[in-house]
């Protein structure tokens, strides 16, 4: 009964995912106006507004002038239902569930947006990293020293990271959205998360671009998001950080 309703709240909150994605990079209010079509510009009515259900009843077409609507939008609900999901599976209805959850539809928005517009937006990610301190404060993250900790190693290490690259290369690595969102991560989970996820997504984002770069066969000029990498470090700390750390450093730290 729980799952059942996890799983209907969860792709409603994947159509509001869906309405960040898609105005916050334009500036746009994410309350008002209502739902439209971006391409006819008529107001969405609820039968449009269905998740999931309601692309697959109109077969991915604008149900007024039969413009395609984009494929992401089913797979940010889809995605999001998912990872509520297992979240809630692996959490169940504690306190972290609540924490974990709010922080991957932060990173699900992030992920499209930065995909998209190769950006990612401090508007997301300022207020972000305040929370995520605030929350240590009243003890529903982590301590506030390590969340403080957090910040400085996860935006400090990202910084130094961009200004190494950019001495060797002389051409700009690590956007400031990225060092802004390792920061905020910092701030939700504390140092131990920002040095893994610092580590996994270099690991990731160094394998996936060498498979873009393979596949594709593009030039290296092209610009490749590392906000998603990061995003998916995230969610591999949540879900198996500790047993990961565990296994690779073994009995040195934790005896
Ligand atoms: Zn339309």
């Amino acid at each position: 009964m729980e799952l059942f309703f996890i799983i209907i709240l969860s792709l409603l909150i994947g159509s509001f995912l869906n309405v960040c994605i898609y105005r916050i990079p334009k500036k746009e209010s994410i309350i008002l106006p209502r739902s439209h079509c971006p391409s006819c510009q008529k107001t969405l009515e609820v039968f449009d507004l269905i998740p999931i259900f309601s692309y697959l009843f109109l077969k991915g077409k604008c149900r007024f002038c039969k413009h395609p609507i984009s494929f992401t939008y089913p797979l940010v609900e889809i995605l999001t239902s998912l990872g509520s999901v297992f979240l809630f599976l692996n959490f169940s209805l504690s306190s972290v569930f609540f924490l974990y959850s709010f922080l991957f539809y932060v990173l699900v928005v992030i992920t499209f947006i930065d995909l998209k517009h190769f950006i990612i937006p401090d508007v997301i990610t300022l207020p972000n990293i305040l929370l995520g301190f605030l929350l240590s404060l009243f003890g529903l993250s982590t301590t506030s020293s390590d969340s403080l900790l957090g910040i400085l190693i996860g935006g400090g290490i990202l910084y130094g990271m961009g200004t190494l690259y950019y001495v060797f290369t002389k051409k700009e690595g690590m956007g400031g959205g990225d060092i802004k969102l390792m920061a905020m991560l910092g701030a939700f989970l504390g140092s131990k998360a920002a040095l893994f996820i610092i580590l996994i997504s270099s690991v990731l984002g160094a394998f996936g671009g060498f498979l873009i770069l393979f596949v594709t066969r593009q030039s290296k000029e092209t610009p490749i998001p590392f906000g998603p990498y990061i995003a998916l470090a995230s969610m591999i700390y949540i879900f198996y950080g500790e047993l990961i750390i565990k296994w690779y450093f073994g009995d040195l730290f934790f005896t």
